[in-house]
């Protein structure tokens, strides 16, 4: 198999199976598919389905109970937590609800904060920043703090944080969850537009008809299994 016909994410027969207070959930079952490079996925389902559970596998924030899972070709089970620090650090960006900006650095250093722990000068860290800011619209952000900037700046925010350092994989958990449709809509304008323009693979999990509608690929878990997976655009 050549190297293009690879997918950028692989799941094998994935199952999850949580443990709270003795009771099993379990909330992926066998669940098999490939993402290619440049793909823009949406994961949709009711709430309770397995959307979170899934993009936490995939960003290897968590392991899977049964199964395999490759990232750009790699079994990510076979990793210490130390090598998942840097394959996520060097290979992933995240918009997630739970790995939110930190509260006590400004916008800039917030964008700049992975850019610190892959030692890239500060000259070049500021370059980057400056102009992702900029082509987000939120230059003047650059000296606020989180608790400053409303739920739309801080996402537009994570956002800039997230593809700053051109990442091969961006995930993103409910990433309009918050926002008024016309934030939602202008922040899905943004990553549709990165993109196209950096080839940079996009996965989100939604239940948002507003991301649904948008997706490239829809794929639809109910209960722990994949019931439907469209290529739509
Ligand atoms: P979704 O994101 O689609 O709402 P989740 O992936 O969050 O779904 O949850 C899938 C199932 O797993 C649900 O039944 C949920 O209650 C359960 N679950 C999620 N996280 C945990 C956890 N940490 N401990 C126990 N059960 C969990
Ligand atoms: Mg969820």
């Amino acid at each position: 198999m050549n190297a293009v016909e690879m997918p950028l994410i692989k799941l094998v027969n994935v199952s999850k199976i949580y443990n709270s207070n003795g009771i099993a959930v379990n909330a992926l079952k066998n669940i098999s598919i490939g993402i290619a490079p440049g793909e823009y996925t949406v994961i949709a389902g009711p709430s309770g389905s397995g959307k979170t559970t899934m993009l936490n596998l995939i960003g290897t924030l968590d392991t899977c109970s049964g199964g395999e899972i490759l990232i750009d070709n790699q079994d990510v089970s076979r990793k210490t937590s130390k090598e998942l620090a840097e394959f996520r650090l060097h290979k992933m960006g995240f918009v997630f609800q739970a790995y939110n900006l930190i509260p006590v650095l400004t916008a800039m250093e917030n964008i700049e904060f992975a850019m610190m722990l892959k030692k890239i000068s500060e000259k070049i860290r500021h370059e980057k920043a400056m102009h992702i800011m900029d082509e987000l619209g939120i230059a003047d952000l650059a000296k606020k703090r989180p608790n400053e900037m409303s739920g739309g700046q801080q996402q537009r925010v994570a956002v800039a944080r997230a593809i700053v350092n051109d990442p091969l994989i961006v995930l993103a958990d409910e990433p309009t969850a918050n926002l008024d449709s016309k934030t939602g809509d202008s922040l899905l304008n943004l990553m549709e537009q990165m993109n196209e323009e950096k080839g940079i693979t996009f996965l989100f999990s939604s239940h948002d008809k507003q991301v649904m509608d948008r997706a490239k690929r829809l794929v639809i878990l109910k209960d722990g299994m994949i019931t439907e997976d469209n290529i739509l655009r």
